[in-house]
């Protein structure tokens, strides 16, 4: 296995195979996927094989959008515990931090159905917006935001020639095999002193994020940070400074030519102690379903991930989120936490200290919760 970042071998000691992982739309995936931790540039990473991308293209092929909310942009916890939407939020940061002009143009690759760029014409209304996306599915709904919104395919974007002043990847570049070489070729769309803003999940904070089978890399904030910087661009900021367990990255173009990315000084090797963790979780989820169907807390990446290994043991699932109670998933009902069975057991399949929340916010409602064990 090779680094796709760095082209560094990667030791058989330091790769970890997994065989049930979840699409990022929550859709369980089956196959077998490899994952490795790179000691020259510190990247934390899925193997980029035949298979992965076949997985990749039958994702993409059938993506369905926060179908488990219809459509809903997700809602997040900003760092100063604010809740709203992360397209409010990173508007919300780009106002206060990046110093944008009054108008300008900007780019967001990976638009979906323009939930940011929506967000971004109402903070920044003489702005031009455009997004790119893989396939034309959400093309009205990007040229519907505005008047002078253009939409590109990602095959449109490669022969354009426009330029940007800021363009935006949120929840797109751990997605794309080779980052470096990627981000590179971003700046010929760029003027001299472009923004870029980067939005990844942090993996170093969430062992879930690994099993997002489409995920190319599983970003720390210094791999970021070292992968930006050898791509041609002076890293303004980088951190867990806008979403609690993402990493927001502002970074301005550079005049200097792309390089090998080197991580400097010790890099953060999390596969093993995540994996492990990962193992007890699914462990704990796999003994309590044996005695009974169980229910499931958490209809995203982690509960969809756990779900998949009960099989006919699931019973539903539990959510919060009202935009997606009512509905199913997985061939289960979504409920409310009022409405658990009473008697049923529940297993929380979130990170412990958020399970644990949960456990004590709803222990008066006749069903047993079950966190997730605790990280040693
Ligand atoms: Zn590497």
């Amino acid at each position: 296995m090779k680094c796709h970042a760095c082209g560094a071998d990667i030791v058989p000691e330091d790769i970890v195979p997994v065989e049930r992982m979840v699409a990022s739309d929550c859709q369980p995936v089956r196959a077998n996927l490899r994952l490795g931790s790179c000691s020259s540039c510190g990247l934390v990473q899925k193997e980029i094989s035949q298979t992965w991308q076949d997985s990749c293209d039958s994702i993409y092929a059938n993506y369905r959008i926060y179908h488990q909310s219809a459509g809903a942009e997700q809602k997040s916890k900003s760092q100063d515990g604010q809740f709203g939407p992360r397209s409010a939020l990173l508007s919300m940061f780009l106002r206060k931090h990046a110093g944008l002009p009054s108008a300008g143009a900007v780019l967001d690759i990976g638009c979906g159905n323009g939930a940011f760029l929506r967000q971004f014409r109402d903070h920044f209304v003489d702005w031009r917006i455009a997004g790119a996306e893989l396939n034309t599915s959400f093309a009205e709904d990007i040229r519907a935001i505005a008047p002078d919104a253009t939409f590109l395919t990602l095959g449109e974007l490669a022969a354009f020639s426009g330029k940007f002043d800021l363009i935006t990847l949120i929840h797109c570049l751990e997605h794309i095999p080779d980052p470096v070489a990627y981000l590179d070729n971003l700046r010929r769309l760029m003027d001299g002193d472009g923004l870029l803003l980067v939005e990844v999940p942090d993996a170093q904070k969430n062992p879930f994020d690994l099993l997002i089978a489409d995920h190319a890399s599983h970003f720390s904030i210094s791999a970021l940070r070292c992968i930006v910087e050898a791509a041609g661009f002076d890293v303004l900021s980088c951190g867990n400074n806008v979403l609690g367990k993402e990493i927001t990255l502002l970074a301005r173009r550079a005049e200097r030519p792309a390089r090998k990315p080197v991580a400097d000084g010790g890099t953060a090797d999390f596969l093993p102690s995540h994996m492990a963790w990962l193992d007890r979780v699914r462990g704990a989820a796999e003994q309590l379903a044996r005695r009974q169907a169980i229910g499931v807390f958490g209809s995203s990446i982690a509960g969809s991930w756990i779900a998949a290994h009960l099989d006919k043991r699931l019973a539903f699932f539990v959510d919060e989120d009202e935009a997606r109670v009512g509905r199913s998933h997985m061939g289960v009902p979504i409920v409310a936490p009022d409405n658990m069975p009473r008697g049923s057991v529940v297993f929380i399949c979130l990170e412990p200290r958020l399970a644990s929340q949960i456990r004590e916010k709803h222990a008066d409602k006749g069903a047993e919760l079950i966190a997730a064990p605790i990280v040693e």
